[in-house]
Protein backbone atom coordinates (compact mmCIF):
# COMPACT_ATOMS: atom_id res chain seq x y z
CA UNK A 1 0.00 0.00 0.00
CA UNK A 2 1.40 3.65 -0.66
CA UNK A 3 2.63 5.85 2.14
CA UNK A 4 1.16 9.08 2.21
CA UNK A 5 3.91 11.40 2.90
CA UNK A 6 3.49 13.97 5.33
CA UNK A 7 4.21 16.87 3.65
CA UNK A 8 1.40 15.86 0.93
CA UNK A 9 -1.18 15.30 4.10
CA UNK A 10 -0.26 18.66 5.13
CA UNK A 11 -0.45 20.71 2.15
CA UNK A 12 -3.83 19.17 1.68
CA UNK A 13 -5.08 20.06 4.99
CA UNK A 14 -4.15 23.85 4.02
CA UNK A 15 -5.90 23.78 0.48
CA UNK A 16 -9.07 22.94 2.41
CA UNK A 17 -8.26 25.99 4.75
CA UNK A 18 -7.66 27.79 1.74
CA UNK A 19 -10.94 26.26 0.22
CA UNK A 20 -13.01 27.60 3.11
CA UNK A 21 -11.47 30.92 2.72
CA UNK A 22 -12.64 30.49 -1.26
CA UNK A 23 -15.75 29.57 -0.16
CA UNK A 24 -16.26 32.76 2.47
CA UNK A 25 -14.69 34.95 -0.58
CA UNK A 26 -17.65 34.00 -2.69
CA UNK A 27 -20.46 34.95 -0.07
CA UNK A 28 -18.82 37.96 0.10
CA UNK A 29 -18.15 38.44 -3.54
CA UNK A 30 -19.75 42.19 -4.92
CA UNK A 31 -19.11 39.92 -8.59
CA UNK A 32 -22.29 38.60 -10.02
CA UNK A 33 -22.34 34.90 -9.11
CA UNK A 34 -24.75 32.81 -11.40
CA UNK A 35 -28.71 32.57 -11.11
CA UNK A 36 -29.67 30.10 -8.18
CA UNK A 37 -27.53 27.69 -8.90
CA UNK A 38 -29.69 25.02 -10.43
CA UNK A 39 -28.05 21.90 -9.36
CA UNK A 40 -29.56 19.75 -11.81
CA UNK A 41 -27.67 21.55 -14.68
CA UNK A 42 -24.29 19.73 -14.53
CA UNK A 43 -26.62 16.04 -14.00
CA UNK A 44 -27.97 16.83 -17.29
CA UNK A 45 -25.02 18.04 -19.20
CA UNK A 46 -23.09 14.93 -17.69
CA UNK A 47 -26.01 12.25 -18.96
CA UNK A 48 -24.78 13.00 -22.38
CA UNK A 49 -21.39 11.95 -22.19
CA UNK A 50 -21.52 7.86 -23.72
CA UNK A 51 -19.54 4.82 -23.62
CA UNK A 52 -20.08 4.36 -27.19
CA UNK A 53 -18.77 7.78 -28.15
CA UNK A 54 -15.92 7.13 -26.54
CA UNK A 55 -15.60 3.52 -28.03
CA UNK A 56 -15.84 5.31 -31.55
CA UNK A 57 -13.84 8.11 -31.20
CA UNK A 58 -11.03 6.11 -29.88
CA UNK A 59 -11.79 3.01 -32.55
CA UNK A 60 -10.89 5.66 -35.37
CA UNK A 61 -7.87 7.80 -33.30
CA UNK A 62 -6.33 4.14 -32.76
CA UNK A 63 -7.24 3.00 -36.09
CA UNK A 64 -4.00 0.94 -38.09
CA UNK A 65 -4.69 3.93 -40.86
CA UNK A 66 -3.61 6.80 -38.89
CA UNK A 67 -0.29 5.09 -38.27
CA UNK A 68 0.28 5.16 -34.54
CA UNK A 69 -0.03 9.63 -34.99
CA UNK A 70 3.96 10.11 -34.84
CA UNK A 71 4.64 13.96 -33.94
CA UNK A 72 5.13 15.45 -37.58
CA UNK A 73 3.66 12.38 -39.64
CA UNK A 74 0.98 12.67 -41.77
CA UNK A 75 -0.95 9.71 -39.33
CA UNK A 76 -1.11 12.64 -36.97
CA UNK A 77 -1.69 15.72 -38.98
CA UNK A 78 -5.46 13.20 -40.43
CA UNK A 79 -5.97 12.85 -35.86
CA UNK A 80 -5.62 16.63 -35.61
CA UNK A 81 -8.02 17.38 -38.38
CA UNK A 82 -10.43 14.23 -37.02
CA UNK A 83 -10.75 16.55 -33.64
CA UNK A 84 -11.00 19.67 -35.43
CA UNK A 85 -13.64 18.32 -37.68
CA UNK A 86 -15.45 17.12 -34.05
CA UNK A 87 -15.26 20.31 -32.74
CA UNK A 88 -16.82 22.30 -35.68
CA UNK A 89 -19.72 19.80 -35.57
CA UNK A 90 -20.34 20.52 -31.77
CA UNK A 91 -20.45 24.49 -32.78
CA UNK A 92 -16.86 25.31 -30.71
CA UNK A 93 -15.43 28.15 -32.28
CA UNK A 94 -11.66 28.04 -33.70
CA UNK A 95 -9.26 29.44 -31.40
CA UNK A 96 -6.11 28.36 -32.80
CA UNK A 97 -3.75 30.57 -35.52
CA UNK A 98 -5.47 32.79 -37.97
CA UNK A 99 -8.76 31.86 -36.91
CA UNK A 100 -8.10 28.39 -37.58
CA UNK A 101 -8.29 25.25 -35.59
CA UNK A 102 -4.99 24.44 -35.75
CA UNK A 103 -1.78 26.41 -33.68
CA UNK A 104 1.07 25.44 -35.85
CA UNK A 105 4.63 24.04 -33.80
CA UNK A 106 7.70 24.85 -35.31
CA UNK A 107 9.94 21.38 -34.15
CA UNK A 108 13.58 20.55 -35.03
CA UNK A 109 13.33 16.65 -35.35
CA UNK A 110 16.87 15.00 -33.95
CA UNK A 111 19.11 12.03 -34.69
CA UNK A 112 22.39 10.84 -33.63
CA UNK A 113 24.14 9.63 -36.49
CA UNK A 114 25.50 6.03 -34.67
CA UNK A 115 28.07 5.73 -37.37
CA UNK A 116 29.69 8.88 -37.11
CA UNK A 117 29.21 9.97 -33.37
CA UNK A 118 31.72 7.80 -30.76
CA UNK A 119 31.82 7.61 -27.08
CA UNK A 120 35.28 6.73 -25.10
CA UNK A 121 36.04 6.45 -21.44
CA UNK A 122 39.31 5.60 -20.80
CA UNK A 123 40.65 4.71 -17.20
CA UNK A 124 44.43 5.12 -16.49
CA UNK A 125 44.85 5.15 -20.11
CA UNK A 126 42.99 2.02 -20.86
CA UNK A 127 39.76 1.97 -22.46
CA UNK A 128 36.47 0.66 -21.37
CA UNK A 129 34.60 -1.69 -23.32
CA UNK A 130 31.75 -0.16 -24.24
CA UNK A 131 29.52 -0.15 -27.75
CA UNK A 132 26.52 1.81 -29.08
CA UNK A 133 23.16 0.54 -28.19
CA UNK A 134 24.20 -2.15 -25.73
CA UNK A 135 25.94 0.05 -23.46
CA UNK A 136 25.29 3.90 -24.40
CA UNK A 137 23.00 5.82 -26.20
CA UNK A 138 24.11 9.46 -27.25
CA UNK A 139 21.90 12.02 -27.18
CA UNK A 140 21.65 14.56 -30.11
CA UNK A 141 22.84 18.20 -30.20
CA UNK A 142 19.41 20.43 -30.69
CA UNK A 143 22.01 23.22 -32.26
CA UNK A 144 25.32 22.08 -33.66
CA UNK A 145 25.85 19.24 -36.24
CA UNK A 146 29.31 18.18 -34.91
CA UNK A 147 30.57 18.74 -31.64
CA UNK A 148 32.69 17.20 -29.14
CA UNK A 149 33.89 17.29 -25.71
CA UNK A 150 37.08 15.19 -23.50
CA UNK A 151 36.78 15.91 -19.95
CA UNK A 152 37.37 13.90 -16.79
CA UNK A 153 34.14 12.32 -14.95
CA UNK A 154 32.53 13.35 -11.49
CA UNK A 155 29.99 11.65 -10.02
CA UNK A 156 27.26 14.52 -8.70
CA UNK A 157 24.86 12.00 -7.22
CA UNK A 158 21.33 12.66 -8.37
CA UNK A 159 22.69 16.35 -9.56
CA UNK A 160 19.94 18.08 -7.65
CA UNK A 161 20.72 21.53 -6.05
CA UNK A 162 17.66 22.54 -4.16
CA UNK A 163 18.20 25.05 -1.97
CA UNK A 164 14.27 25.15 -1.06
CA UNK A 165 14.80 21.73 0.21
CA UNK A 166 18.64 22.38 2.20
CA UNK A 167 20.06 19.83 -0.31
CA UNK A 168 22.50 20.38 -3.15
CA UNK A 169 24.74 17.33 -4.85
CA UNK A 170 27.21 19.89 -5.71
CA UNK A 171 28.10 22.08 -2.65
CA UNK A 172 31.78 20.15 -1.93
CA UNK A 173 32.14 19.34 -5.65
CA UNK A 174 34.16 21.09 -8.34
CA UNK A 175 33.08 20.54 -11.90
CA UNK A 176 33.68 23.14 -13.97
CA UNK A 177 34.80 21.76 -17.07
CA UNK A 178 34.25 18.42 -16.39
CA UNK A 179 31.48 15.84 -17.21
CA UNK A 180 28.79 15.02 -14.56
CA UNK A 181 27.89 11.15 -14.14
CA UNK A 182 24.02 11.56 -12.51
CA UNK A 183 22.14 9.02 -11.11
CA UNK A 184 18.36 8.99 -12.01
CA UNK A 185 15.69 10.56 -9.92
CA UNK A 186 16.19 12.56 -6.72
CA UNK A 187 15.93 12.31 -3.26
CA UNK A 188 12.94 11.92 -0.88
CA UNK A 189 11.27 15.30 -1.44
CA UNK A 190 7.51 15.23 -1.26
CA UNK A 191 6.44 13.73 -4.62
CA UNK A 192 5.82 16.19 -7.30
CA UNK A 193 8.73 18.06 -6.49
CA UNK A 194 10.86 15.05 -6.16
CA UNK A 195 9.46 14.27 -10.02
CA UNK A 196 10.39 18.15 -10.83
CA UNK A 197 13.78 17.80 -9.52
CA UNK A 198 14.42 14.60 -11.32
CA UNK A 199 13.29 16.23 -14.48
CA UNK A 200 16.24 15.83 -17.19
CA UNK A 201 15.93 19.52 -18.50
CA UNK A 202 16.29 20.71 -14.40
CA UNK A 203 19.15 18.35 -14.24
CA UNK A 204 20.84 19.86 -17.88
CA UNK A 205 20.69 23.27 -16.63
CA UNK A 206 21.74 22.84 -13.00
CA UNK A 207 24.68 20.90 -14.25
CA UNK A 208 25.54 23.69 -16.41
CA UNK A 209 25.61 26.38 -13.91
CA UNK A 210 27.82 24.48 -12.10
CA UNK A 211 30.30 24.87 -15.12
CA UNK A 212 29.64 20.93 -16.32
CA UNK A 213 30.53 20.66 -20.22
CA UNK A 214 28.61 17.32 -20.32
CA UNK A 215 25.96 14.76 -18.99
CA UNK A 216 26.13 11.02 -18.63
CA UNK A 217 22.74 9.74 -16.92
CA UNK A 218 23.08 6.37 -15.61
CA UNK A 219 20.77 3.53 -15.51
CA UNK A 220 19.08 1.70 -12.37
CA UNK A 221 17.30 -0.98 -11.51
CA UNK A 222 14.56 0.79 -10.40
CA UNK A 223 14.50 3.15 -13.77
CA UNK A 224 15.23 0.12 -15.81
CA UNK A 225 11.91 -1.77 -14.14
CA UNK A 226 10.00 1.52 -15.18
CA UNK A 227 11.60 1.40 -19.08
CA UNK A 228 14.35 -0.59 -19.69
CA UNK A 229 17.54 0.77 -21.88
CA UNK A 230 16.60 -1.96 -24.36
CA UNK A 231 13.24 0.11 -25.34
CA UNK A 232 14.90 3.34 -24.97
CA UNK A 233 17.21 1.55 -27.87
CA UNK A 234 14.14 0.78 -29.65
CA UNK A 235 12.18 3.77 -29.74
CA UNK A 236 15.41 5.38 -31.72
CA UNK A 237 13.71 4.28 -34.33
CA UNK A 238 12.06 7.66 -33.89
CA UNK A 239 13.61 10.69 -34.19
CA UNK A 240 13.93 12.76 -30.78
CA UNK A 241 12.14 16.75 -31.16
CA UNK A 242 12.14 20.13 -29.79
CA UNK A 243 10.18 23.25 -30.10
CA UNK A 244 11.64 26.38 -31.24
CA UNK A 245 10.65 29.90 -30.67
CA UNK A 246 9.67 32.88 -32.56
CA UNK A 247 13.60 32.77 -33.29
CA UNK A 248 14.69 29.45 -33.98
CA UNK A 249 15.51 28.70 -31.06
CA UNK A 250 15.45 25.02 -29.40
CA UNK A 251 13.72 25.27 -25.75
CA UNK A 252 15.92 23.74 -22.93
CA UNK A 253 19.03 24.22 -24.60
CA UNK A 254 22.50 24.59 -22.35
CA UNK A 255 25.11 25.68 -25.22
CA UNK A 256 27.65 24.82 -22.49
CA UNK A 257 27.03 20.86 -22.22
CA UNK A 258 28.41 19.80 -25.19
CA UNK A 259 27.49 16.03 -24.79
CA UNK A 260 24.91 14.00 -23.33
CA UNK A 261 24.69 10.62 -22.99
CA UNK A 262 22.90 7.51 -21.32
CA UNK A 263 24.82 4.28 -20.29
CA UNK A 264 23.10 0.85 -19.06
CA UNK A 265 23.45 -1.11 -16.31
CA UNK A 266 26.84 -3.23 -17.06
CA UNK A 267 28.00 -0.06 -18.31
CA UNK A 268 27.44 1.86 -15.31
CA UNK A 269 28.80 -1.07 -13.45
CA UNK A 270 32.04 -0.62 -15.58
CA UNK A 271 32.52 3.45 -14.92
CA UNK A 272 32.48 2.61 -10.96
CA UNK A 273 35.08 0.03 -10.90
CA UNK A 274 38.42 0.94 -9.83
CA UNK A 275 36.63 4.48 -8.02
CA UNK A 276 36.67 2.61 -4.33
CA UNK A 277 32.87 2.73 -4.69
CA UNK A 278 30.20 -0.31 -5.67
CA UNK A 279 27.82 0.46 -8.74
CA UNK A 280 25.40 -2.08 -6.10
CA UNK A 281 25.76 0.55 -3.19
CA UNK A 282 25.24 3.51 -5.39
CA UNK A 283 22.12 1.42 -7.02
CA UNK A 284 21.03 1.10 -3.00
CA UNK A 285 21.87 4.69 -2.34
CA UNK A 286 19.85 6.15 -5.40
CA UNK A 287 16.64 3.95 -4.32
CA UNK A 288 16.63 4.95 -0.66
CA UNK A 289 17.38 8.87 -2.07
CA UNK A 290 20.74 9.22 -0.29
CA UNK A 291 23.70 9.36 -2.40
CA UNK A 292 27.84 10.46 -1.88
CA UNK A 293 29.62 12.54 -4.71
CA UNK A 294 33.02 11.82 -5.80
CA UNK A 295 35.11 12.17 -8.60
CA UNK A 296 36.06 9.17 -11.12
CA UNK A 297 39.01 7.64 -11.86
CA UNK A 298 38.00 8.15 -15.48
CA UNK A 299 37.53 10.77 -18.33
CA UNK A 300 35.15 10.40 -21.44
CA UNK A 301 35.65 11.62 -25.11
CA UNK A 302 32.37 11.91 -26.23
CA UNK A 303 31.85 12.91 -30.25
CA UNK A 304 28.39 13.79 -31.72
CA UNK A 305 27.11 13.64 -34.94
CA UNK A 306 23.56 15.36 -35.49
CA UNK A 307 21.40 15.36 -38.40
CA UNK A 308 18.55 17.70 -38.06
CA UNK A 309 15.65 18.93 -39.86
CA UNK A 310 12.72 21.64 -39.04
CA UNK A 311 8.92 20.47 -39.47
CA UNK A 312 5.46 21.87 -38.09
CA UNK A 313 3.35 19.83 -36.34
CA UNK A 314 -0.14 21.04 -34.64
CA UNK A 315 -2.18 21.62 -31.98
CA UNK A 316 -5.59 22.05 -31.80
CA UNK A 317 -7.51 24.70 -29.91
CA UNK A 318 -11.09 24.83 -29.64
CA UNK A 319 -13.00 27.78 -27.85
CA UNK A 320 -16.43 27.30 -25.87
CA UNK A 321 -17.23 30.84 -25.45
CA UNK A 322 -18.55 31.50 -21.71
CA UNK A 323 -21.63 32.85 -20.68
CA UNK A 324 -20.81 35.36 -18.01
CA UNK A 325 -20.41 39.04 -19.14
CA UNK A 326 -17.14 39.35 -16.83
CA UNK A 327 -15.66 35.91 -16.39
CA UNK A 328 -15.73 34.70 -20.01
CA UNK A 329 -12.89 36.83 -20.69
CA UNK A 330 -11.03 33.69 -18.74
CA UNK A 331 -10.33 30.51 -19.77
CA UNK A 332 -10.52 26.92 -18.52
CA UNK A 333 -8.35 24.65 -20.73
CA UNK A 334 -8.49 21.09 -21.15
CA UNK A 335 -6.08 19.70 -22.73
CA UNK A 336 -5.03 15.72 -23.85
CA UNK A 337 -2.38 14.68 -25.99
CA UNK A 338 -2.98 13.47 -29.76
CA UNK A 339 0.08 12.33 -30.64
CA UNK A 340 1.59 9.13 -29.74
CA UNK A 341 5.09 6.78 -30.75
CA UNK A 342 4.40 6.36 -34.83
CA UNK A 343 5.70 3.57 -36.57
CA UNK A 344 8.72 1.66 -34.77
CA UNK A 345 10.39 -1.54 -34.23
CA UNK A 346 7.53 -4.14 -34.91
CA UNK A 347 6.89 -6.81 -31.80
CA UNK A 348 4.85 -9.92 -33.18
CA UNK A 349 4.80 -8.47 -36.85
CA UNK A 350 3.53 -5.47 -35.53
CA UNK A 351 5.01 -2.36 -36.13
CA UNK A 352 2.06 0.24 -35.48
CA UNK A 353 1.93 1.84 -32.16
CA UNK A 354 -2.09 2.52 -31.86
CA UNK A 355 -1.86 4.23 -28.53
CA UNK A 356 -5.63 3.48 -27.59
CA UNK A 357 -4.97 3.85 -24.21
CA UNK A 358 -2.13 6.25 -24.73
CA UNK A 359 -3.81 8.83 -25.79
CA UNK A 360 -6.66 8.31 -27.83
CA UNK A 361 -8.81 7.70 -24.81
CA UNK A 362 -7.85 11.12 -23.17
CA UNK A 363 -8.75 12.95 -26.79
CA UNK A 364 -12.04 10.85 -26.85
CA UNK A 365 -12.29 12.57 -23.07
CA UNK A 366 -11.90 15.94 -24.09
CA UNK A 367 -14.30 15.00 -26.97
CA UNK A 368 -17.06 14.18 -25.05
CA UNK A 369 -16.53 16.63 -22.01
CA UNK A 370 -16.81 19.20 -25.13
CA UNK A 371 -19.82 18.23 -26.13
CA UNK A 372 -21.49 18.11 -22.79
CA UNK A 373 -20.72 22.03 -22.15
CA UNK A 374 -21.29 22.62 -25.24
CA UNK A 375 -25.21 21.53 -24.65
CA UNK A 376 -25.73 23.40 -21.69
CA UNK A 377 -28.17 26.40 -21.25
CA UNK A 378 -26.85 28.87 -20.22
CA UNK A 379 -23.25 28.06 -20.78
CA UNK A 380 -20.69 27.86 -18.34
CA UNK A 381 -19.77 31.00 -17.03
CA UNK A 382 -15.95 31.66 -18.02
CA UNK A 383 -14.95 30.32 -21.66
CA UNK A 384 -13.02 26.87 -22.41
CA UNK A 385 -10.19 25.83 -24.63
CA UNK A 386 -10.32 22.28 -25.83
CA UNK A 387 -6.26 22.05 -26.55
CA UNK A 388 -5.78 18.69 -28.73
CA UNK A 389 -1.80 19.06 -28.26
CA UNK A 390 1.12 17.01 -30.20
CA UNK A 391 4.59 15.91 -29.72
CA UNK A 392 3.68 14.67 -25.98
CA UNK A 393 5.55 11.91 -26.32
CA UNK A 394 8.46 13.43 -27.85
CA UNK A 395 8.79 15.92 -24.80
CA UNK A 396 5.54 17.34 -23.79
CA UNK A 397 6.50 19.68 -27.06
CA UNK A 398 2.64 20.51 -27.99
CA UNK A 399 2.08 21.80 -24.55
CA UNK A 400 5.07 23.47 -23.78
CA UNK A 401 4.84 25.46 -26.85
CA UNK A 402 0.72 26.68 -26.32
CA UNK A 403 1.82 27.49 -22.73
CA UNK A 404 4.53 29.56 -23.46
CA UNK A 405 2.57 30.81 -26.70
CA UNK A 406 -1.44 30.74 -26.32
CA UNK A 407 -3.99 31.99 -28.06
CA UNK A 408 -5.27 33.99 -26.10
CA UNK A 409 -3.66 35.87 -23.04
CA UNK A 410 -1.83 34.02 -20.89
CA UNK A 411 -3.05 35.42 -17.86
CA UNK A 412 -6.46 34.85 -18.79
CA UNK A 413 -6.02 31.09 -18.61
CA UNK A 414 -6.99 30.02 -15.26
CA UNK A 415 -6.39 26.35 -15.16
CA UNK A 416 -5.42 23.57 -17.23
CA UNK A 417 -7.14 20.26 -16.68
CA UNK A 418 -5.05 17.43 -18.49
CA UNK A 419 -5.74 14.09 -19.42
CA UNK A 420 -3.61 11.03 -20.39
CA UNK A 421 -3.71 7.30 -20.27
CA UNK A 422 -7.20 6.80 -18.92
CA UNK A 423 -7.06 3.67 -17.45
CA UNK A 424 -10.07 1.76 -18.06
CA UNK A 425 -9.77 -1.50 -17.38
CA UNK A 426 -11.95 -1.64 -14.72
CA UNK A 427 -14.62 -0.20 -13.12
CA UNK A 428 -14.26 3.48 -11.47
CA UNK A 429 -13.90 3.64 -7.80
CA UNK A 430 -11.45 6.00 -7.00
CA UNK A 431 -9.17 8.89 -8.83
CA UNK A 432 -5.72 10.36 -8.46
CA UNK A 433 -5.42 14.00 -8.69
CA UNK A 434 -1.61 14.60 -10.17
CA UNK A 435 -0.70 17.79 -8.84
CA UNK A 436 -3.81 18.85 -7.58
CA UNK A 437 -1.84 19.40 -3.58
CA UNK A 438 -0.32 22.41 -5.03
CA UNK A 439 -3.66 24.62 -5.98
CA UNK A 440 -7.04 24.78 -4.48
CA UNK A 441 -7.97 23.02 -7.44
CA UNK A 442 -7.62 20.29 -4.39
CA UNK A 443 -10.90 21.18 -3.27
CA UNK A 444 -12.58 20.90 -7.31
CA UNK A 445 -11.40 17.37 -7.02
CA UNK A 446 -13.03 16.64 -3.94
CA UNK A 447 -16.48 18.18 -4.61
CA UNK A 448 -16.28 16.16 -7.89
CA UNK A 449 -15.14 13.03 -6.37
CA UNK A 450 -18.13 13.34 -3.95
CA UNK A 451 -20.65 14.54 -6.71
CA UNK A 452 -19.79 11.19 -8.11
CA UNK A 453 -19.66 8.61 -5.12
CA UNK A 454 -16.05 7.86 -5.53
CA UNK A 455 -12.82 8.87 -3.28
CA UNK A 456 -9.72 10.47 -3.82
CA UNK A 457 -6.56 8.82 -3.67
CA UNK A 458 -3.02 9.81 -3.13
CA UNK A 459 0.00 9.11 -5.70
CA UNK A 460 1.03 4.93 -4.73
CA UNK A 461 4.05 5.38 -7.31
CA UNK A 462 5.76 8.45 -7.11
CA UNK A 463 8.89 6.93 -8.27
CA UNK A 464 6.94 7.09 -11.68
CA UNK A 465 7.08 10.96 -11.51
CA UNK A 466 3.89 11.36 -13.31
CA UNK A 467 3.54 14.71 -12.50
CA UNK A 468 6.42 15.93 -14.74
CA UNK A 469 5.71 13.39 -17.06
CA UNK A 470 2.65 14.83 -18.79
CA UNK A 471 1.39 18.30 -20.20
CA UNK A 472 -0.10 19.86 -16.87
CA UNK A 473 3.32 20.59 -16.18
CA UNK A 474 4.20 22.80 -19.39
CA UNK A 475 1.24 24.59 -17.60
CA UNK A 476 2.78 24.56 -13.98
CA UNK A 477 6.00 26.05 -15.27
CA UNK A 478 4.24 28.77 -16.86
CA UNK A 479 2.34 29.50 -13.19
CA UNK A 480 -0.72 28.18 -14.75
CA UNK A 481 -2.62 25.94 -11.98
CA UNK A 482 -2.88 22.49 -13.17
CA UNK A 483 -3.97 19.12 -12.48
CA UNK A 484 -3.95 15.64 -14.02
CA UNK A 485 -6.84 13.59 -12.53
CA UNK A 486 -6.46 10.07 -13.56
CA UNK A 487 -8.71 6.79 -12.60
CA UNK A 488 -7.16 5.30 -9.53
CA UNK A 489 -6.30 1.39 -8.52
CA UNK A 490 -9.04 0.81 -6.37
CA UNK A 491 -11.41 -2.34 -6.29
CA UNK A 492 -15.06 -1.86 -4.90
CA UNK A 493 -13.96 -5.49 -3.38
CA UNK A 494 -11.28 -4.22 -1.47
CA UNK A 495 -8.75 -6.73 -3.65
CA UNK A 496 -5.81 -5.91 -5.49
CA UNK A 497 -7.09 -7.08 -8.68
CA UNK A 498 -7.24 -3.15 -10.13
CA UNK A 499 -3.81 -2.52 -9.24
CA UNK A 500 -2.74 -5.96 -10.57
CA UNK A 501 -4.43 -5.20 -13.81
CA UNK A 502 -3.09 -1.79 -13.98
CA UNK A 503 0.65 -2.94 -13.18
CA UNK A 504 0.50 -5.65 -16.07
CA UNK A 505 -1.18 -3.27 -18.26
CA UNK A 506 2.36 -0.80 -17.69
CA UNK A 507 4.64 -3.96 -17.91
CA UNK A 508 3.35 -5.25 -21.39
CA UNK A 509 1.02 -2.71 -23.24
CA UNK A 510 2.51 0.31 -21.92
CA UNK A 511 3.89 2.18 -25.14
CA UNK A 512 3.99 -1.29 -27.26
CA UNK A 513 2.48 -1.79 -30.64
CA UNK A 514 -0.85 -3.94 -28.49
CA UNK A 515 -2.01 -0.77 -26.96
CA UNK A 516 -4.75 -0.97 -29.24
CA UNK A 517 -8.86 -1.49 -29.75
CA UNK A 518 -7.85 -5.23 -29.10
CA UNK A 519 -6.67 -5.71 -26.36
CA UNK A 520 -8.75 -7.07 -23.47
CA UNK A 521 -10.50 -5.42 -20.10
CA UNK A 522 -11.19 -2.32 -22.00
CA UNK A 523 -14.39 -0.96 -20.02
CA UNK A 524 -16.23 1.96 -22.02
CA UNK A 525 -18.40 2.31 -19.26
CA UNK A 526 -15.50 2.99 -16.53
CA UNK A 527 -14.50 5.36 -19.08
CA UNK A 528 -17.41 7.80 -19.26
CA UNK A 529 -17.79 8.00 -15.29
CA UNK A 530 -13.94 9.50 -15.48
CA UNK A 531 -15.24 11.64 -18.41
CA UNK A 532 -17.66 12.71 -16.09
CA UNK A 533 -15.82 13.38 -13.58
CA UNK A 534 -13.29 15.24 -15.50
CA UNK A 535 -16.33 17.24 -16.88
CA UNK A 536 -17.46 18.22 -13.33
CA UNK A 537 -13.95 19.38 -12.22
CA UNK A 538 -14.04 22.03 -15.29
CA UNK A 539 -17.85 22.66 -14.07
CA UNK A 540 -16.95 23.77 -10.72
CA UNK A 541 -13.39 26.15 -11.98
CA UNK A 542 -15.75 27.60 -14.92
CA UNK A 543 -18.72 28.02 -12.34
CA UNK A 544 -16.60 29.04 -9.22
CA UNK A 545 -16.08 33.48 -9.32
CA UNK A 546 -12.78 33.27 -7.54
CA UNK A 547 -9.93 31.62 -10.03
CA UNK A 548 -7.69 28.61 -8.54
CA UNK A 549 -4.84 29.57 -6.79
CA UNK A 550 -1.32 28.41 -6.01
CA UNK A 551 -1.24 27.81 -2.22
CA UNK A 552 0.61 29.99 -0.29
CA UNK A 553 4.31 28.97 0.26
CA UNK A 554 3.69 25.99 -2.65
CA UNK A 555 7.17 25.33 -4.11
CA UNK A 556 5.88 25.45 -7.88
CA UNK A 557 3.81 28.73 -7.09
CA UNK A 558 6.49 30.42 -5.24
CA UNK A 559 8.34 29.35 -8.12
CA UNK A 560 6.76 30.19 -11.25
CA UNK A 561 3.27 32.06 -10.94
CA UNK A 562 4.82 35.69 -11.62
CA UNK A 563 4.99 34.14 -15.14
CA UNK A 564 1.30 34.20 -15.43
CA UNK A 565 0.48 37.44 -14.21
ZN1 LIG B 1 2.93 7.84 -23.60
Amino acid sequence: MPIVSFAVRRSRSLSRLLAAISALLLILSPLPISAAPDDSAPDQAMSTISADAIRADMRFLADDALEGRGTATRGHELAAKYMATRFEGMGLQPAGDNNTYFQSVPVRSLRTDVAKSSFAVTRKGSPLSLSSHVDFIIEPDPVRPEVSVDAPVVFAGFGVTAPDQQYDDYKSLDVKGKIVALAQGAPNFPSSIKAHYSAAEVKAKTAADHGAVGVIALDDPVSEAIYPFSKFVRDLTNPEFRWLDKDGHPNDYFAQIRAVAYLSIPATRQLFEGSGHSADGIFKGAKEGKLSTFPLPVTANIHTVTESKDLRSPNVVAKLEGSDPILKGEYLVYTAHLDHLGIGEPLNGDAIYNGALDNASGSATILEVAQAFAHMNPRPRRSILFVSVTGEEAGELGSEYFAHFPTVAKHSIVADINIDEVFMLYPLTDVIAFGAEHTSLENVIQRAAKRMGIVESPDPMPEQTVFIRSDQYSFVKQGIPAVMPSPGFKSSDGSKKAWDIAMKWMDDTYHEPNDDMNQPNLDFAAAANFARFTFLCGYYVTQDTPRPTWNIGDFFGDQYAHLAR
